[in-house]
């Protein structure tokens, strides 16, 4: 039977510097493949998605024609499975690093899962030096700069391609307790190097006139942290990789979803996955990435006796309010309320209807956060849910994030939710929930070639080029920039 394999054509809308044109507006949309349109409520029955509601839907398209090819053209060095940021960022890695070929494969598209909802923060505000997670964000941020650095380098502008600004973060208190945490926090830092200071209520006025709070808050502000659009950034890293297709170094199986390993006999190697129209060979690795879908794919895919593994990691649902082409104010830097570390816990009534979805309150956490990204877009956040695989939006977590976020800019109580209906989009994505809070970044025990990277929850944007490179290195055998270890399955994923 002759194999199917992608050929990529590419539409007006991604010109030759991979540089979306013209300002891509509609990017909070999918990336749509052969002409498909997706705007409509999703069952729980289709694949993993994330959704985008809004009264439009983007009606680029990105084409992905068929040819018949040889079953050889199904044979890769690595195949990965996932193509949100992180099996994108691998496949990136890795055909930036070695002369290997790799396959992409995915369920849907890229921005379907959490990807596609993710806010962009790249900061350091809310993370704490010393921690397991510390260093890998550190080389991660250090390689996104310098993805930034190298875009300039090269002629174009990081905000046009990446949506890459320098905002700053400012971490919001409005107690007495909240501002002494948040003191501390400024000076454990700047210890580490970091620009950093607090400031008084008043000083954050002048750097932020709509934020407001009393006398007892203020703000750690950091200057040096960054935000990116997840969107163009995407279609970066995709344009990117698309380069090597003319070599022969890579494809993409999209609306394919991984369903099968196939083992040499008995043997602890991998040698090919298997899609649902597919049978991808891998000469040397296969590297899972599949966001919160990775749990229950690996435990559908490993039906070995011999191995018992048990990937606790599930999906955390998150609202995100988008206003777009806000013109009543703008804001100067990226925001986040101090308790947003604590996934805050909301008093929102339980609700259940037979439409509408049902939850417990106890599940539902919502802290603000407020940016504008670089179309102009007013982007509120963030809900916390563990709700399954549930991506309807539920108004009224909407309700409560406009609710909270007016808690602290008092300007957009003078709005109306209502009125801005026809200008407002909603993105949900499943957040890949690992109870002890880090991802896994390593060989699957029991297998010699069956790499997983998943987990990342709030912060897969942000670590995700560190997470790529230690993944690249472990595939090709090169020693870690980062220790691995905190990040491995062992002991973490096994009865
Ligand atoms: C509201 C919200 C705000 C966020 N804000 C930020 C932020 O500011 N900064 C930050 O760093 N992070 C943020 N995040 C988190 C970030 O978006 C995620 O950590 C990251 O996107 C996870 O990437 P991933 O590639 O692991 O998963 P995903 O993007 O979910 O990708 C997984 C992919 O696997 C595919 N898949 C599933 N099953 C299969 C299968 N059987 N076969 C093939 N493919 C399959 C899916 O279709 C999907 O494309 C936010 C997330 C949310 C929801």
């Amino acid at each position: 039977m002759a194999a199917m394999c992608y050929k990529i054509s590419i539409n007006s809308n991604i010109n030759t510097n991979g540089l979306l044109s013209p300002p891509p507006n509609k990017l909070h949309s999918h990336l749509l493949l052969s002409n498909q349109k997706f705007c409509g409520r999703r069952t729980l029955a289709s694949p993993p998605f994330s959704l985008i509601r809004s009264k439009k839907c983007w009606h680029g398209s990105l084409r992905v024609s068929n040819s018949s090819q040889s079953s050889a053209s199904n044979s890769f060095d690595v195949v990965i499975v996932g193509a949100g940021i992180i099996g994108l960022t691998i496949a990136r890695h890795l055909l930036l690093a070695s002369d290997l070929s790799v396959a992409l494969v995915d369920a849907a598209v890229p921005c379907s899962g959490a990807t596609g909802a993710g806010q962009g923060y790249i900061w350091k505000a809310h993370k704490t030096p010393g921690t397991e997670k510390w260093d890998l964000m550190m080389r991660s941020h250090q390689l996104w700069e310098s993805l930034a650095k190298r875009i300039q380098l090269q002629g174009m502008d990081p905000l046009e391609v990446l949506g890459w600004k320098k905002t700053g973060s400012l971490l919001v208190s409005k107690t007495t307790d909240e501002s002494a945490i948040l003191k501390r926090r400024v000076e454990e830092l700047s210890q580490e190097g970091l620009r950093a200071e607090f400031l008084s209520s008043n000083d954050l006025l002048s750097e932020e006139p709509e934020l407001v709070v009393e006398k007892e808050g203020g703000a750690a502000f950091f200057p040096d942290d960054y935000q990116l659009d997840a969107h163009r950034t995407v279609a970066f890293i995709e344009k990117g990789n698309r380069h090597f297709a003319v070599e022969g170094r890579y494809a993409e199986f999209y609306h394919e979803p991984a369903i099968g390993l196939v083992r040499h006999g008995n043997s602890c190697e991998v040698g090919a996955i298997q899609t649902s129209k597919n049978t991808l060979h891998s000469k040397k690795a296969v590297v899972i990435a599949a966001g919160c879908w990775t749990g229950s794919l690996m435990h559908d895919l490993i039906k070995q006796p011999d191995i018992d593994l048990d990937l606790p990691i599930k999906p955390r649902k998150g609202h995100l309010l988008v206003i777009e082409n806000f013109k009543s104010f703008k804001l100067n830097h990226g925001i986040m309320e101090a308790g947003y570390t604590k996934h805050q816990s909301a008093t929102l009534k339980a609700t259940s209807s037979d439409s509408g979805p049902v939850y417990n309150a106890q599940d539902l956490s919502v802290s603000m956060t407020a940016t504008m990204d670089a179309s102009g877009n007013l982007v509120l956040g963030s809900s916390r849910q563990l709700v399954g695989f549930n991506t309807e939006v539920d108004e009224s977590v909407i309700n409560h994030i406009w609710q909270r976020v007016g808690e602290f800019i008092p300007a957009l109580r003078h709005e109306s939710l209502e009125d801005l209906r026809e200008s407002r989009e909603v993105r949900i994505g499943l957040r890949p929930y690992i109870p002890d809070g880090k991802p896994v970044i390593g060989l699957v025990p029991g297998f010699s070639n069956v790499f997983l990277a998943a987990g990342h929850e709030g912060e897969g944007l942000s670590l995700a080029l560190g997470t790529a490179e230690m993944i690249a290195d472990m595939v090709l055998g090169n020693p870690s920039k980062v220790d691995a270890a905190p990040f491995t399955l062992l002991g973490r994923c096994f009865h």
